[in-house]
């Protein structure tokens, strides 16, 4: 079975699909009235089509043909329409349907579950919230309103480190950097303090006791060991490598600074081994959790878009809209900025990362606005640039060739396809509209973890992208001195595309 995101020339056989689904799947618990109240046939093709494309819709594939098809608002988390061939049913379809889309709801999901799917949901750990009559053409039909609140996945992936050692020849990994010790234990203390060890058969927490009570909550799957006085990290590392018979030890080359490397190297009795690319490797890919979490914090970036954009008028300045963006981050959920928002407006407009000013915004100019938070511990990043007023000519022409050139960077994005190739296909429709010299940086970054990771779509990346790597999508064109154009969504690379994070509009909009 293949599920792939919906298609515009789906339309036409799913509605099908579902006119012959109800009538068939459905008749045993409902009158033929409420069916053909329910499933009249003759369907408004360009409504389904719309509604299809507003939310996140799966179509599953059997030998090539449609077996069945589901879609989500992404939004509220609402399941609207689940439905599997009437030859088809029993066989799994619905459930690797379902499983896709929970995974995209971010911890609630509801739905209205028909008398004969109630089971099916019910199965799934949904609970009924209430029966109701719906009205459909004067007759009314009975349903359940359901629900399923997911306990917020606790995220960590020791195992997956563990599992990778051996390709290393590695008895453990030693992860010292803040984003690799979150990564592996899901737990986030700042700075330097705590250290997560990977062995084998056991992994370890260190941390110092202003620490150790909230660890002792978030970790699990370890052990967790203080420090504090005259036992150091080196005393517990020593400890656990005599208790793991630890000879080959991984560090973290990319982030130990020259000093605690030394101190490790003098007093641990085993070989230290240069391996920061194991995690870097590991974390390019994302699992159903992490997109789950990252799908809420870009939603969370969309919501104070949302908001923004009847704040931006003329006389507001570039710094006031980035604060602005900042609070409603945080007030819709966020725990803080993947990194501090770029707005900049007219000529600053051709700064990529130019710096909010007290400049005030104008009509007839851009706003180019650079911004994402991190919820849960993942980053979200996107870019959109609008237009106060109105738009001459050429900012119209611009904006148009950063759009298309960014559509046909997220059409070449594919599993196995490199960076490179992707970059490439962006930088081309840039350069045709005679642009090229300005557009300077890489189509797009990875985004997890941290804000800018691996795998990159640039020119400086020929390493094909795996599927699950997230990365960002974001050309630009700037005119040095006049103004500049930035539009950026975020991707998952899948087997046979990819997927489209951001939801945000970004046709050209002019406030
Ligand atoms: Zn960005
Ligand atoms: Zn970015």
């Amino acid at each position: 079975m293949i599920i792939r995101e919906y298609r515009p020339e789906d339309c036409p056989r799913l509605t099908e699909l579902f006119h012959q689904t109800v009538h068939t799947v459905n008749a045993a618990d409902y009158t033929p009235a409420q069916l053909e109240a329910w499933a009249p046939g003759g369907a408004e093709l360009r409504d389904w089509d719309r509604s299809f494309r507003a939310h996140y819709t799966l179509v599953a594939l059997e030998g090539g043909e449609i077996a069945g098809f589901g879609d989500l608002d992404t939004e509220t988390g609402y399941l609207d329409r689940l439905y599997v061939r009437w030859d088809l049913q029993g066989r799994g379809v619905a459930s690797a349907l379902c499983d896709r889309l929970e995974g995209r709801a971010a911890g609630r999901i509801v739905t209205h579950a028909s008398i004969t799917a109630r089971p099916f949901f019910e199965k799934r750990g949904y609970r009924t919230l209430a029966r109701q009559q719906v009205e459909r053409r004067g007759i009314y039909l009975t349903n359940y309103i359901m629900e399923k609140q997911e306990e917020l996945p606790r995220m960590n992936h020791f195992k997956e480190i563990a599992a990778a050692l051996d390709s290393r020849g590695l008895d453990a990994m030693l992860l010292s950097c803040e984003a690799n010790r979150f990564y592996a234990s899901g737990f986030h203390s700042s700075g330097t303090d705590g250290m997560a060890l990977v062995t084998r058969n056991r992994n370890y927490y260190f941390t110092d006791s202003r620490y150790t009570e909230a660890a002792g909550r978030a970790v699990r799957d370890a052990e967790l060991r203080e420090v504090g006085g005259r036992i150091g990290y080196s005393t517990r590392l020593k400890e656990a490598i005599a208790e793991q018979s630890i000879e080959r030890m991984g560090y973290e080359d990319a982030y130990m600074t020259v000093k605690e490397y030394e101190t490790y190297r003098q007093a641990l009795p085993c070989e230290l081994v240069p391996a920061a690319e194991l995690l870097q490797e590991l974390r390019r890919v994302k699992d159903r959790e992490e997109l789950a979490v990252m799908t809420a914090a870009q939603r969370i970036a969309e919501r104070a878009l949302e908001d923004i954009l009847k704040e931006i008028r003329p006389g507001v300045t570039e710094r006031e809209i980035a604060a602005r963006l900042q609070y409603l981050m945080l007030h819709y959920g966020a725990e803080n900025m993947s990194f501090d928002p770029i707005v900049v407006s007219g000529p600053n407009g051709s700064l990529p990362h130019g710096v909010p000013s007290e400049r005030e915004i104008r009509s007839g100019e851009f706003v180019t606005m650079d911004f994402g938070c991190i919820y849960r511990g993942y980053c979200s990043d996107m870019t959109r640039t609008v237009a106060v007023g109105s738009v001459t000519e050429e900012m119209r022409a611009v904006y148009e060739t950063v759009l298309a050139a960014q559509k046909a960077g997220i059409a070449a994005a594919r599993a196995g396809v490199t960076g490179r190739d992707v970059d490439g296909a962006a930088r081309q429709v840039i350069a045709d509209a005679g642009y090229g010299a300005y557009f300077g940086h890489g189509f797009g970054h990875g985004v997890g973890v941290e804000i800018h990771e691996a795998p990159t779509a640039s020119s400086a990346n020929d390493k094909p992208l795996p599927a699950g790597a997230v990365i960002s999508a974001e050309p630009g064109i700037y005119l040095p001195g006049k103004l500049g154009v930035r539009i950026e969504d975020v991707i998952v690379i899948t087997e046979d595309g990819c997927e489209n994070l951001t939801r945000a509009p970004k046709e050209l909009l002019i406030l």
